[in-house]
């Protein structure tokens, strides 16, 4: 992707959103255009960490070599996991095989410019509130929900981390009878709504194989009792959740992205209407779509990178 300008004037960075599969990097010119968005596996090597700090560092040499005019003042790297931004640390990540690492010291010895560091669910949040579908407000929740459910918690405009513990919204509870989770609780919200739930509960009870939560729409569109309870299940579920949210933090939008997102009005007309039966004097939600898709974590750690250098 080089899309045009996004992020407006402001210093030239590169960002890097580290993935449990694959590595989205980023240049960002002064203009705020996108200058190259390239995506190549995560590294791997028996030290996981050092083998992720250097390939950015790789990654970083290739891309100013090919665009010799920028000059970069700052880099932006957030990774999955358990992140404390306010130590630098990747506190914990399953799928990455770590456990308290000094990113932000690490990145910062080889790399020589200025670095932020950061989680790829807040950053995607972040630039979801200042680039993309909550443009213009300040307390919002957004919602990824794929495989899993993670979500991003901003109030008055900052991503609240709280260690990095913030933001488990796939693992509140939903169903105190329910499945086991593969965190060790029982009956987690991404048991119940997830897209990766919906296909593998409506599998359970058919015998019947999907590809995903989109086949397991189309079967209850097409009169399937069984697709439709499931697919109710996630909705209600969702909404319980979002009807929490309305009076726990009272956000003014809930951006909703991630694979499920895609049913569009199949799940946002269902969802608007139970929330609505679930509030009484609370602020409403908007519920909104997210925007940015993909990109939003690599956006959110330009975002970061850029206010690195204003600081
Ligand atoms: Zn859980």
């Amino acid at each position: 992707m080089t899309a045009g300008p996004r992020l407006g004037p402001g210093p030239a960075v590169l960002a890097f959103d580290v993935g449990g599969t694959d590595t989205k990097s980023a240049l960002v010119d002064e203009h705020g255009a996108i200058r190259e968005l390239v995506r190549t596996p995560t590294a791997d090597g028996p030290d996981r960490p050092a083998a992720v700090v250097s390939a950015v560092a790789e990654l970083s040499s290739r891309l100013r070599a090919a665009h010799p005019d920028v000059r970069v003042a700052a880099t932006g790297v957030v990774v999955p996991g358990l992140v404390d931004e306010a130590t630098g640390t990747g506190v914990f990540a399953a799928n990455l095989g770590w456990r308290d690492v000094p990113f932000l010291d690490m990145l910062t010895a080889a790399l020589d410019t200025p670095v932020a560091f950061g989680h790829d669910v807040r950053s995607a949040g972040r630039a979801e509130v200042e680039l993309g579908a909550a443009r213009g407000l300040s307390d919002v929740v957004v919602m990824a929900i794929g495989t899993g459910i993670a979500g991003a918690i901003v109030l008055g405009g900052r991503p609240h981390a709280a260690g990095g513990y913030a933001g488990e919204l796939g693992h509140t509870l939903a169903d105190p009878h329910g499945e086991p989770c593969p965190c060790g609780a029982v009956g987690c919200l991404e048991t119940i709504a997830s897209a990766g739930a919906i296909a593998r509960r409506y599998s359970a009870r058919t015998g019947r194989t999907v590809a995903g939560a989109r086949d397991v729409l189309a079967a209850s569109r097409a009169g399937d009792h069984v697709a439709s309870a499931v697919w109710d299940d996630a909705v209600g579920a969702l909404a319980t959740h979002i009807a929490r949210l309305a009076a726990t933090i009272a956000p003014e939008a809930v951006v909703i992205g991630g694979g499920l997102a895609e049913a569009g009005d199949d799940l946002f007309e269902p969802l608007d209407a139970r929330v609505d039966g679930l509030l009484s004097f609370h602020r409403r939600p908007r519920l909104l779509r997210a925007a940015l898709g993909e990109d939003a974590g690599v956006l959110g750690a330009a975002l970061a990178a850029r206010e690195v250098v204003s600081a």
